[in-house]
């Protein structure tokens, strides 16, 4: 089977087709809104070189100039897609692209014709795809694989469709787009095929990264504080205590609420929970760079730092008890004082293991409590004494 134009757009129709409908299916499971722009995308496309074909029977403003049109409106709800992806906002002007485009009905008929609609046709789809491509570019963070995959697909896109351009402009090439005509016609036949695969593959990764990234962000949380839950702690404590040394001890601090069931007794489950997301945000706000944190269930908490010492233990441990009470005898009152008390333990070498660490500072957190509670127990394993304040 010769790949005739004809065979090319046909392959096209289908390819697209297909694209469009695998990206609706994606959407029904993600329901993401980008999903829906880039399957209207493709579905635009596959109308469209089904109507680029009716130019072999004579049809050229169906054939040509609408169905040219059509794959302009493709790459605009590309970069819609794209926006709405980036949750970035574009301006109005955008819709300009259109006036532009329907303004080319104008256009006399003359030997120019082709060119020009050729010219005008590369240009924009180049600027919308170019731009979809600049939007993907990372701001601060890194991007995900695929969309860093979909940032380039489509700058390749639009770098043909540039050089397109400029060879629309060069005098004396041959370009008959009623005849298919001309070797960039034929070129850009075989890029279309290609494209629409390839832009549908990192449109499709993209939003799956996306989703497999935010899955596996929420398997790692508490769902009512957002600190790490004790799962994704065991998988990012080792690389904290393989640091550990003489020169930068590290610590565990282990916390639990005081007398919390009295609050859930007496004023309800939710206000037992807005108890423990208030010692949630303070842990948050007073946690060191480097350090991390966790919920391990109930009213228990845990914070582990790098480049430790007693000291800074101590103060943080205070400030987190002190403000910690204020904020529960604001809220509440209990007939017992609803308190923290902490169990710490400070190490200069690597741990076992995070469980054995953990038990530690269980063992300095039962004397916390055994010792009438709302106080600071440190173990200061470096020197292998005990402090407790
Ligand atoms: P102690 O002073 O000995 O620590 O006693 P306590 O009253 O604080 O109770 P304890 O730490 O032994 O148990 C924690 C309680 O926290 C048990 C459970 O009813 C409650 N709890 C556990 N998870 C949640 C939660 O997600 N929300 C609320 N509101 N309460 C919870
Ligand atoms: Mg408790």
């Amino acid at each position: 089977m010769a790949l005739d134009p004809p065979t090319m757009l046909t392959l096209s129709v289908a390819l697209a087709a297909a694209a469009s409908l695998y990206l609706a299916i994606e959407w029904r499971s993600i329901r993401e809104p980008s999903l829906l722009f880039w399957s209207a995308g493709f579905a635009t496309i596959s109308i469209g070189s089904t109507l680029a074909l009716l130019r072999i029977s004579g049809l050229l403003l169906i054939g040509i100039w609408f169905a040219n049109g059509l794959l302009v409106l493709a790459h605009w709800l590309f970069l819609m897609g794209v926006a709405r992806f980036t949750q970035k906002r574009l301006s109005p002007a955008w819709y300009l692209v259109f006036a532009a485009w329907g303004a080319l009905l104008l256009l006399p008929e003359g030997p120019w014709w082709s060119k020009v609609m050729m010219l005008a046709n590369s240009l924009l789809v180049a600027v919308l795809t170019l731009r979809a491509s600049l939007l993907l570019r990372p701001h601060g963070k890194s991007l995900s694989v695929g969309a860093g995959q979909l940032r380039y697909v489509l700058l390749a896109h639009g770098l043909f469709y540039l050089v397109k351009t400029l060879v629309a402009v060069v005098p004396g090439t041959l370009v008959n787009l009623a005849a298919f005509q001309g070797e960039i016609i034929q070129i850009s036949l075989v890029e279309g095929t290609m494209a629409i695969m390839l832009i549908a593959l990192s449109m499709t990764g993209t939003e799956r990264h996306r989703r497999e990234a935010r899955i596996a962000r929420l398997a790692a949380r508490d769902p009512l504080t957002a600190l790490y839950n004790r799962r994704a702690l065991e998988v990012r404590a080792p690389r904290l205590l393989e640091g550990v040394s003489s020169s930068r001890p590290g610590a565990l601090l282990l916390i639990d609420i005081d007398n919390f069931k009295g609050v859930n007794d007496l004023h309800g489950h939710a206000a037992g929970d807005r108890l423990l997301i208030t010692l949630s945000e303070m842990i948050r706000t007073h946690l060191p760079e480097g350090a991390l944190a966790a919920r391990l269930g109930g009213d228990e908490f845990v914070i582990l730092l790098s480049n430790a010492s007693g000291e800074r233990v101590m103060t943080l441990a205070t400030a987190l008890r002190e403000q910690f009470q204020q904020a529960a005898a604001q809220a509440f009152t209990t007939p017992e004082a609803v308190t923290l008390s902490v169990g710490a333990t400070l190490f200069d070498q690597p741990p076992a293991s995070l469980a054995a660490l953990i038990e530690q500072g269980d063992a300095a957190l039962y004397d916390s409590k055994r010792g009438g509670r709302d106080s600071i127990r440190l173990v200061d394993r470096t020197f292998l004494n005990s402090v407790s304040c």
